[in-house]
C-alpha cells in the first residue's frame, strides 16, 4: 500500500489527497491512451533534497505526449515546478514522483479527440522497487514468454500507460513462478529489457546493453549509468544481446528509477558469473547512489534541489 501524503497536484493547484478523483468514464481509464514518469527526489548530503534528473523526466514526458498526439496544457518549466512544489508542500525528503497526463471524461470511443487532457503529480515514500535483498545480493529472473511488441507495433519510445499491460503480464508470470523480475526478448530473440528497467551485461571487462534502436525505453537511469561508466574508465558497447549471452555473462544488472540498479544473480535457473553481486556492478551501483546524492564527482545539471 501506498502511505498517503498530504497533497496532490492536480491541473495546477493542489487538492487533498483523497480529493484526488476521477469519472469513471475517464478516457485513459478505457483504453490506454495516457502518458506518465517515474521520478526520485533524494535527500542530499548537504541536509537539502533533490530531484534526479528532473529536466530529463519532463522532457520525455512531453516527447511521450508528442508520440501519442497529446497536448499538455502546461508548459516543462511548469511541470518541473509542480514536481518541485509536490516534494516541498508534502515536506518529504525523499521519495518517489509520478507526474501522469491523461485524457478526462466526456466523450468516448477511439475517435475522440476533445476530452481535457489532465496532469497530476504524485509523490509517495518508496524503497527498493525490487527488495533490499534483491539489492544486496541480487536478483533471480525469468525470460518471458511474453514478447515484446515490435517497434511499428508499440511506441516503445514514450512511457504510455498502455504499454504496461505487456509488462505486468510479464512481471506476473515471472512472480507467479517464484522470480522477482521479467527479461522481454523482442519477436526475433534479442533481449530489449526487463519490465520496468533497462538491462545491462558485463563480459571479460567489457558493458553490454541494447541500443535505442531496439523496442526499449530511453532509461534515464540507463543514461546516467553510461555517464558514470564512462567516469569510471569502463567501456559501454550498444548492440544486440541474445538470451544466451545472457546466461554465460559474468555478471547482469538492472537498472530504472524505481528499481535504481539491482544485480541479477540467476536467469531461468542458470547462475550468473559467481551468483552474487559482481565487481563491476558493484562499482557502477555505489556511483550511482552516490550521483543521485549528489557525492563524489559532481553533476550538478542532474539535481533540481528542492
Ligand atoms: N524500461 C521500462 C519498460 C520502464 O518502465 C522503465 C522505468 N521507467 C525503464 C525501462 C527505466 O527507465 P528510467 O531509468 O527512465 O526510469
Amino acid at each position: 500500500m501506498v502511505d498517503k501524503v498530504e497533497k496532490i497536484w492536480l491541473d495546477g493547484s493542489f487538492v487533498n489527497w483523497d480529493d484526488a478523483k476521477v469519472h469513471v468514464l475517464t478516457h485513459t481509464l478505457h483504453y490506454g491512451l495516457g502518458v506518465f514518469e517515474g521520478i526520485r527526489c533524494y535527500k542530499l548530503g548537504s541536509g537539502k533534497s533533490a530531484i534526479f534528473r528532473l529536466r530529463e523526466h519532463v522532457e520525455r514526458l512531453f516527447d511521450s505526449a508528442h508520440i501519442c498526439t497529446m497536448k499538455l496544457e502546461q508548459s516543462p518549466e511548469q511541470v518541473a515546478q509542480a514536481c518541485l512544489e509536490t516534494v516541498r508542500v508534502n515536506r518529504l525528503e525523499e521519495c518517489y514522483l509520478r507526474p501522469l497526463a491523461f485524457l478526462g471524461d466526456g466523450a468516448m470511443g477511439l475517435g475522440a479527440t476533445e476530452n481535457r487532457t489532465h496532469l497530476t503529480v504524485v509523490a509517495w515514500k518508496w524503497g527498493a522497487y525490487l527488495g533490499d535483498e534483491g539489492l544486496k545480493k541480487g536478483i533471480r529472473a525469468k525470460v518471458s514468454s511474453f514478447t515484446r511488441p515490435g517497434v511499428n507495433a508499440v511506441m516503445a519510445k514514450g512511457k504510455v500507460v498502455g504499454h504496461y499491460v505487456n509488462s505486468i503480464l510479464a512481471k506476473r508470470e515471472a512472480m507467479a513462478a517464484g522470480y522477482q523480475e521479467a527479461i522481454m526478448l523482442d519477436g526475433q530473440g534479442y533481449v530489449c529489457e526487463a519490465s520496468g528497467e533497462n538491462i545491462f551485461m558485463v563480459k571479460k571487462g567489457r558493458i553490454y546493453t541494447p541500443a535505442l534502436g531496439a523496442a526499449i525505453l530511453g532509461g534515464i537511469t540507463r543514461d546516467s549509468v553510461m555517464t558514470l561508466c564512462q567516469e569510471l574508465g569502463l567501456p559501454v558497447v550498444e548492440r544486440p544481446i541474445t538470451r544466451d549471452e545472457l546466461y554465460i555473462a559474468d555478471e547482469i544488472f538492472m537498472c530504472g528509477t524505481a528499481a535504481e540498479l539491482t544485480p541479477v544473480r540467476e536467469i531461468d535457473d542458470r547462475t550468473i558469473g559467481a551468483g552474487s553481486r559482481g565487481a563491476i556492478t558493484v562499482k557502477v551501483l555505489k556511483r550511482y547512489f552516490e550521483a543521485g546524492r549528489g557525492e563524489g564527482k559532481a553533476y550538478p545539471e542532474w539535481l533540481s534541489v528542492v
